[in-house]
């Protein structure tokens, strides 16, 4: 039976949020150590207010600007972040023209066919899940991907990713935006602007900005990313996770 959960209830948005999980693992999208991985985010989100912080706004504004300047972006999708944010990345993928690709840890051909047509129903449009290429230096099925996305892109926007993928993807060469709430996190270190916000509000408020910055000429979005200063919002977060310390316990 499922609980049924008051829209009054503090914690509405939250536990409707675990509940997207729950029955994206029904459906074979998200494993159980994905379950696991949104504690540790939730964990962050508890802790930073459960709202986009301004460090947040800034990275979300270089992440797009980044996207837009990019010869060949490509957005990757777990089972996460498909459970979680499907029609925002199809809303995502369609204003900026980039296309997803569906990028696993916990392989197998069945599981990544089940997410891409998962995100087809939702609205994406343009979904890459070939497999037929690999990148060197990976150990695990991370490595498998698309001769026409991930492999061959410049710019690459992950979220809940693993930190090890994360730095073979910068030692390719390629530009890295993640969204992830845990700013110690390596990924959350090694990319090149990192979104420390939970992607169920970085998505939908990237789509608009997006449609904001479309319109903008090279020189502006250049300006954006060569202004933004990443260890600046990795500073930011962890101050306010410090700052914490500093008040009064209710
Ligand atoms: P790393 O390997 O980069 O050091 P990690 O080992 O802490 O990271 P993983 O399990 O590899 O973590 O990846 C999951 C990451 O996704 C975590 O950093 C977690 O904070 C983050 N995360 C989980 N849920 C969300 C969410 N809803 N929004 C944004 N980030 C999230
Ligand atoms: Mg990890």
């Amino acid at each position: 039976m499922r609980p049924v959960i008051p829209e009054s209830h503090p914690r509405y948005f939250s536990l409707m949020t675990r509940e997207k999980l729950v029955e994206g693992f029904r459906k074979g999208i998200v494993v159980p150590e994905g379950l696991i991985a949104h504690g540790r985010g939730e964990a962050f989100d508890y802790i930073f207010g459960e709202r986009t912080r301004d460090f947040a706004v800034r990275a979300q504004r270089a992440a797009v600007a980044l996207m837009l300047l990019s010869r060949k972006p490509v957005i990757s999708v777990n089972g996460n972040a498909a459970a979680l944010v499907a029609e925002e990345l199809a809303e995502f993928s369609e204003v900026l023209k980039v296309p997803l690709e569906v990028n696993v840890f916990h392989w197998s051909r069945e599981r990544v066919e089940r997410i891409a047509e998962f995100l087809m129903e939702k609205g994406c449009k343009n979904v890459l899940f070939a497999g037929d290429a690999v990148i060197e230096g990976i150990e695990h099925a991370r490595r498998i991907v698309d001769s026409r996305g991930i492999y061959s892109a410049d710019t690459v926007m992950v979220m809940l990713e693993d930190g090890d993928r994360c730095e073979i993807l910068r030692k390719s060469g390629k530009k890295v935006v993640a969204i992830d709430l845990n700013p110690l996190s390596r990924t959350a270190r090694m990319a090149d602007v990192t979104v420390v916000n939970n992607v169920t509000r970085a998505v939908p408020e990237m789509v608009e900005l997006a449609r904001e910055m479309r319109r903008m000429n090279r020189e502006e979005l250049e300006r954006i990313v060569k202004e933004y200063d990443n260890d600046a919002t990795l500073r930011e977060a962890l101050k306010a996770i410090a700052s914490l310390g500093a008040s009064k316990v209710p």
